[in-house]
C-alpha cells in the first residue's frame, strides 16, 4: 500500500494534505478522540466550546494546558515528510484541523489552518490583542487570565471552539483547494468533526486520488482509493522515500 501511495504522489503536481490531531500524538500532543483521546477525560461541551467558555473560562483553561504545555512540542518525522512533498513540487497546501503550528514549524508553507491556532489570543469582549508572555504566568498558577484593557474573563486563543464558526476566507480556500487537487491523503483524522471533514468528500467527488493514513479505521475510508493504518510518523517518511526513488527515475 505504501508502494502504491507513493506512485500516485508521484504523479501528482498539486496534492492537498488534510491533518489531524492524530499526526501530531506522536510529538507527545493528545488527540481528542482514539485510545487515551482527550474525551475519554473530559467532556468537550464543557470545556471546548464557546458556551463553555463563557460558563466557566477556568474549565476551558485547565483542559488548555494539556495542549498548550507540549507548547515546546516539535515537529515529527510525518511533519517534516510532508513538507518535504511540498519542497519537490507534490503537495500544493496543507489543511490541518490542528492548532499546534507543527506544520509550519516543520517548513511547510502553504498551511490553512482551519481551527485557528495557539498562536495568539484575542478578549472576546474588547477585542484587545494578547500575547502568551502576558498570559502564561496567571494561567501556570491556575488563574483565569484577564483582559489588560477591559478586565474582562474572556481572553481565548485564537482557536475555534465547538459552536463557533470557521475562519471564512481560510476554510473557502480550503475548498478550492480540495476541489481543485489531483490527490488528496488524510493523515490522523477520525474525519468526524464538520465542515472540516466535508473536504475528502469534495476531493472525491472532484475526481482526486484518494489516500488515507490514519491508525484507526473511520466511517469514510470507503472513498479512498488506499488505505493505510498505521503510525503517521513511520508510514509518510516510507512514502516519501519511495516518492523520492520514482522520481529519480522520471
Ligand atoms: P481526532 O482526535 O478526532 O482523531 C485523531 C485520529 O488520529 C484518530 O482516528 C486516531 O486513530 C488517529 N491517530 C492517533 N495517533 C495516530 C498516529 N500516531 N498516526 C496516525 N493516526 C493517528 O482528531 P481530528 O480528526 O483532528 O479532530 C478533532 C479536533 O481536534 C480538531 O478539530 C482539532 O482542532 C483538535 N485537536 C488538535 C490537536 C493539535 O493541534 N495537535 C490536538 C487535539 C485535538
Ligand atoms: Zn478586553
Amino acid at each position: 500500500m505504501i508502494k502504491i501511495a507513493a506512485e500516485i504522489l508521484a504523479k501528482s503536481k498539486r496534492a492537498v494534505v488534510f491533518t489531524g490531531a492524530g499526526i501530531s500524538a506522536e510529538s507527545g500532543i493528545p488527540t481528542f478522540r482514539g485510545q487515551n483521546g482527550l474525551w475519554t477525560k473530559y467532556d468537550p461541551e464543557e470545556v471546548a466550546s464557546i458556551h463553555g467558555f463563557r460558563r466557566n473560562p477556568k474549565a476551558f483553561w485547565e483542559f488548555s494546558k494539556e495542549l498548550m504545555i507540549k507548547a515546546t512540542a516539535e515537529p515529527n518525522p510525518a511533519h517534516y515528510a510532508i513538507a518535504e512533498l511540498e519542497r519537490i513540487g507534490i503537495v500544493r497546501a496543507v489543511i490541518t484541523q490542528n492548532v499546534d503550528m507543527l506544520h509550519q514549524k516543520a517548513g511547510s508553507r502553504k498551511v490553512l489552518e482551519l481551527h485557528g491556532s495557539f498562536g495568539s489570543l484575542e478578549c472576546l469582549d474588547c477585542g484587545a490583542e494578547h500575547c502568551w508572555d502576558e498570559v502564561l504566568p496567571k494561567v501556570s498558577a491556575g488563574d483565569v487570565p484577564t483582559c489588560k484593557n477591559c478586565k474582562s474573563f474572556y481572553v481565548k486563543p485564537k482557536v475555534v471552539l465547538f459552536g463557533e464558526p470557521l475562519p471564512r476566507k481560510v476554510l473557502l480556500e480550503a475548498i478550492e483547494e480540495s476541489r481543485f487537487c489531483d490527490t488528496f491523503m488524510v493523515v490522523g483524522s477520525s474525519l468526524v468533526v464538520y465542515p472540516a471533514a466535508e473536504l475528502p468528500f469534495i476531493a472525491k467527488r472532484s475526481g482526486a486520488n484518494m489516500i488515507i493514513v490514519n491508525l484507526e479505521p473511520t466511517h469514510a475510508d470507503l472513498i479512498f482509493d488506499v488505505v493505510i493504518y498505521g503510525k503517521a510518523g513511520e508510514v509518510l517518511p516510507k512514502i516519501v522515500e519511495e516518492v523520492k526513488k520514482l522520481k529519480s527515475y522520471t
